[in-house]
């Protein structure tokens, strides 16, 4: 089974396994071009902004484990917040991947939540047995890509625009 912290495997490791390998390779090799992005700076402001009376926000869990905020319950319920559904699926498995997450560690947690205040939804999120294996065959690919030699291939999809690494593969 893959170390989690021995490999800094984060959320955002996760959501851009399933955005584009090629951005995941280039953060976790330290480029890290979301600060310039405006995109992402919107998006952290949302965040900010949002659920400011919730009492466990933006909750630390080891170094790798960001979270936007928790509720207490007969468990733990995990909720993200995002500004668009643009990235509907990647998101969905990076807080999929944070219930793992805290699975691993003893912690009673199986739902979560992902919030769009900006558009006033929500969708509920579930870990099943089967999204478990998935996790871990994903973490499994993740580890490999990020030790090949040079990033994966540019993928030229139109939301490639608006990525903060834009500049390292249409420049
Ligand atoms: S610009 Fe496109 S190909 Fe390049 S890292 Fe971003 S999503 Fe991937």
């Amino acid at each position: 089974m893959i170390d989690l912290i021995e490999n800094k495997i984060t959320g955002t490791n996760i959501a851009y396994f399933i955005i584009c390998k090629r951005k995941m390779w280039l953060f976790t090799h330290q480029i890290e071009m979301e600060k310039y992005s405006d995109y992402v700076e919107i998006g952290k402001l949302i965040s900010e902004e949002s659920f400011k009376k919730e009492r466990y926000k933006e909750v630390l869990i080891g170094e790798t484990l960001k979270l936007d905020f928790l509720k207490m319950g007969n468990e733990i319920i995990v909720h993200e917040i995002k500004k668009s559904r643009k990235m509907e699926e990647a998101h969905i498995w990076q807080v999929k991947f944070y219930i793992y997450s805290l699975r691993r560690l003893g912690i009673n947690s199986h739902y979560g939540v992902i919030h769009y205040p900006k558009l006033m939804k929500k969708i509920d999120v579930e870990l099943t047995e089967e999204d478990e294996k998935e996790i871990e065959r994903a973490l499994k690919e993740i580890e490999i890509i990020k030790r090949l030699d040079k990033p994966p291939e540019i993928i030229n999809k139109p939301y490639c625009k608006k990525c903060a690494y834009y500049f390292f593969c249409f420049i």
